[in-house]
């Protein structure tokens, strides 16, 4: 049932949703393939919702016919709200532009291929009525993914979780809804490094997690390979705990105490036993030991120092090219 572990407070109830306005915000990549169903499902999910509904949808740089559809489309729907991106910029970018212009009293990121159902949408805005700041879905089963993905998914989130002070809950991803408090305190980060999971957990209010089972992929295929992921979980990691690089001062001193303690054994063994010790391989091995641990070191401060050079460039997360419907 509802997860409400997060909730920094009793929710507040009394909201209603007569007269609001529900942003649904959509980043896509090369989801050409899947529009139509995508427009189906979510007219279904939102025609009788009670608010009304603006759709942001964010063509991060696709390079089929995402944007010459969606604009086909926005001429006769005006819900539909279209932003360009100058390239691909990611999903994390995409979101963010999607996010920073989106209008609602409410906003929900969902997926372009239908792995956020838009059918759990009514149950966020029960709960948004009842109080609730972020209503996020949790994947309560995720055996739509392949085995390796779970696999490195769950290790990714117990060790972040390990790492940093604000937990992502197991299972929540960026399907959500957020009040436009929410929204606001994100639009006012300025950090350029967006791990959208991270940030949503740091911002706080009043959450509840909803569980939902995960379908798989409704068309077209999936624009992240596992070199991508990898990139993304060190950004994820480095954005939000800096214990990486803190600490090489507990392993340097260990190192040391192991150092000190094994050249007392040596002097030990050549003063109380006149035993001569022969050389090569114990000193290769400390040699390459010591070679090994200085890289690690030098690998991770070269993390944090390139994503530091980022932050200070200050160029922007996206760029946009063109923007369609958000006049009226
Ligand atoms: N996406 C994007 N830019 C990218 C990669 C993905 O906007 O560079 C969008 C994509 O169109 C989809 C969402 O992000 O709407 C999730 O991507 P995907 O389904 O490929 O990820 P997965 O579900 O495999 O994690
Ligand atoms: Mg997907």
């Amino acid at each position: 049932m509802i997860d409400t572990r997060l909730a920094s407070a009793a929710p507040r109830p009394g909201r209603r949703r007569r007269g609001k306005t529900l942003s649904v915000v959509i980043p896509m990549h090369n989801e050409a393939e899947g529009l139509d169903i995508l427009f189906a499902r979510l007219d279904a999910a939102t025609s009788d919702l009670g608010v009304k509904v603006e759709i942001v949808c964010v063509d991060d740089g696709s390079r089929d016919d995402t944007f010459e559809r969606l604009a086909a489309r926005a001429r006769s729907d005006r819900r539909l709200r279209l932003l360009a991106l100058t390239r691909n910029f990611g999903k994390e970018a995409a979101l963010t532009a999607g996010i920073e212009a989106a209008r609602g009293h409410m906003v929900v990121p969902l997926d372009a291929d239908l792995q956020d159902p838009p059918e759990l949408i009514a149950e966020f805005v029960a709960l948004w009525e009842q109080g609730y700041d972020v209503i996020y879905g949790v994947r309560a089963d995720r055996s739509s993914d392949k085995r390796l993905k779970r696999l490195t998914a769950g290790l990714f989130y117990s060790f972040f979780n390990l790492l940093s002070d604000y937990p992502i809950p197991s299972g929540a991803g960026d399907f959500r809804l957020m009040d436009r408090a929410v929204v606001e305190a994100l639009n006012a980060l300025p950090e350029r490094n967006r791990f959208m999971k991270g940030l949503f957990a740091w911002v706080g209010f009043r959450q509840a997690g909803v569980p939902y089972v995960r379908p798989i992929r409704a068309a077209g295929a999936t624009s992240w390979g596992y070199f991508k992921l990898w990139r993304f979980a060190l950004d994820g990691l480095t954005a939000f705990s800096t214990l990486p690089l803190r600490i090489w001062t507990t392993v340097g001193v260990l190192a040391a105490v192991l150092a000190v303690a094994y050249a007392a054994v040596i002097v030990a063994q050549v003063l109380l036993y006149g035993r001569q010790l022969p050389g090569y391989a114990s000193l290769m091995v400390v040699v390459l030991f010591g070679f090994a641990l200085q890289m690690i070191a030098l690998g991770v401060l070269g993390e944090y120092v390139g994503r530091l050079y980022q932050e200070v460039k200050s160029r922007p997360v996206y760029l946009v090219r063109e923007r369609i419907g958000f006049d009226s």
